[in-house]
């Protein structure tokens, strides 16, 4: 066993000795017709003080001594009729965009773009110089987020973001994890994951039978909150909420063997949750 996967094991995240140094920062997925594309745009050293309550013997038993890493992802998904992005990363160096062309996608063929949040490391892309970036795209987000960031709280950066898409800015209410499920695109499914901001939300794609859960911001500390998942980060809107919900979303991913993605889980960025005593355990997809 080599020291990497030893590391992860003992971390209770399995480690694949995939790096996205190695991989240009994309990672390629597939379920049924569907082809994923996980995007790093930044990978830097994590910083453990956004974690609230967790005890420094806790992390000091989790995170590895010489620090770790910390992500930030948007993802491509290739459907058979339409290109589409779940969030846009923080738009810094025109990265994710350079990425989707290298994917032979060009900004004016996204037909669509998926918002998990209003956070600016979630939709700096859409716009530049008060122009929209994917000219055609719609820009679908939960009509709780769109409310409380363009009119209750408002963040000027998000408002700026979407308005140059108008009346191509869709909202809708996600359905409750427990519910059935409501598609706003083909074999796309928003469930709602409130508390890391007030309409966060999740995607469930499903194709030919396979699924992958796009959790958003769901974590930020991998190697902590998958065993803790009580443990919430101080960008954490409502902490005890989104504590709640993190729990419930992996218990669901478990339960029903789904392939959870996240914008702050490190290259590859995808992976399987199982139970693990009261936490779970991630192990990072292999390629396919
Ligand atoms: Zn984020």
């Amino acid at each position: 066993m080599n020291k990497v996967v030893l590391m992860g094991l003992l971390f209770g995240v399995a480690a694949t000795g995939l790096n996205a140094q190695d991989n240009d920062g994309i990672f390629s997925y597939k379920i049924g017709h569907f082809e994923i594309y996980i995007l790093v745009e930044s990978e830097r050293d994590g910083n453990a003080d956004i974690l609230v309550g967790a005890d420094k013997s806790l992390l000091d038993s989790l995170l590895p001594a010489g620090g770790f890493k910390h992500t930030a992802n948007a993802i491509l998904v290739k459907a058979p009729a339409q290109n589409f992005l779940i969030d846009t990363g923080t738009g810094s160096g025109g990265i994710i965009i350079e990425k989707i062309k290298k994917l032979g996608v060009e900004p004016s063929s996204v037909d669509a773009v998926l918002l998990t949040h209003l956070h600016g490391d979630h939709f700096g892309s859409l716009q530049s110089g008060g122009e929209a970036v994917f000219p055609k795209a719609k820009v679908y987000l939960s009509a709780k987020e769109h409310e409380y960031f363009t009119k209750t709280n408002v963040n000027r950066a998000a408002a700026a973001a979407l308005d140059p898409y108008g009346s191509h800015v869709v909202t809708f209410d996600p359905a409750a994890l427990d519910a059935a499920p409501h598609e706003i695109l083909p074999g796309i499914h928003p469930i709602a994951a409130y508390g890391h901001t007030p309409g966060h939300t999740l995607y469930l794609l499903e194709s030919g039978g396979e699924k992958l859960l796009v959790a958003g911001d769901l974590l930020h500390v991998a190697l902590v909150q998958f065993a803790h998942p009580e443990i919430s980060a101080t960008y954490d809107m409502d902490q005890k909420e989104a504590a709640a919900v993190r729990r419930q979303v992996l218990e669901y991913a478990a339960a029903n063997n789904i392939t959870l993605a996240g914008m702050h889980i490190v290259y590859p960025g995808t992976g399987k949750v199982t139970k693990d005593g009261d936490g779970f355990k991630f192990t990072p997809s292999s390629p396919q």
